[in-house]
């Protein structure tokens, strides 16, 4: 996509959105100048599927910009995702913080994540189910190289943001009741929920990350 448009995209969006909420750039198949474009233009969080492609574009900016991995993270490609990403967003079972913990006490990290919620409760879909996540934050709280930071969700796709609505709900009061648990060394400060057609609800449900793509760099499918 046109860069100026990246950037009219950018500033639309940052305008729109309530301060207290993070704009993360979604960059998956995008370019290093279409991301440094989006930085450029007051993008602080930028958001990885995929290790082998963040390490392709991946640029500290001078410690101005946060990576977040964002996609489903296999065990064998974890201690790569420690030094690369200042959040791991997909945490979804106990084996994998397990490897991370491992992986991040190797090089002296705390390890920053967010339980992946399977809000939807969808059969091949990653994410601990929503009964479930208050015991597995327990469970990981064990670690001292991990350091839970909240809850993200995608819930079911649907054309319309409405729809998207219960299951932004839902996550969010697993997300208070947590908070008010006061679990040791688990803290509920980042939910992540909404992407590009449903980050307006998402933020009235009480989402403090948005995960954008299409409306910021443009349809996929483009390219
Ligand atoms: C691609 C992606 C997004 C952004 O999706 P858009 O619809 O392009 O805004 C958000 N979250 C995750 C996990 C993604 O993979």
């Amino acid at each position: 996509m046109d860069l100026n448009q990246i950037r009219e995209n950018v500033g639309r969006i940052l305008s729109d959105i309530p301060d207290h909420v993070t704009l993360m750039a979604a960059a998956k198949k995008r370019s290093k100048e279409e991301i440094d474009a989006a930085v450029k233009s007051g993008v602080t969080v930028i958001g990885g599927n995929y290790v082998k492609e963040t390490l392709k574009v991946h640029d500290t900016y001078g410690g101005k910009v946060a990576w977040h991995l964002i996609g489903h993270l296999q065990r064998n490609k974890v201690k790569k995702a420690v030094e690369l990403f200042d959040m791991i967003e997909t945490l979804d079972s106990y084996r994998l913080a397990k490897e991370i913990d491992r992986k991040a006490a190797a090089i002296n990290k705390v390890m920053p994540v967010l339980i992946e919620v399977n809000s939807g409760e969808e059969s091949g879909k990653y994410g601990v189910m929503p009964g479930e996540v208050k015991d597995f934050a327990k469970d990981v709280s064990s670690f001292n190289n991990i350091e839970v930071r909240g809850l993200m969700t995608m819930g079911p796709f649907s054309v319309d943001p409405e729809e998207s609505r219960p299951f932004f709900i839902r996550t969010r009061k697993i997300f208070e009741d947590i908070k008010g648990c006061s679990i040791r060394n688990v803290k509920m400060d980042f939910l992540s929920m909404g992407m590009s057609n449903s980050y307006k609800v998402a933020i009235e449900e009480g989402a403090n990350i948005v995960r954008i793509g299409t409306f910021l760099f443009g349809s996929r499918s483009d390219l």
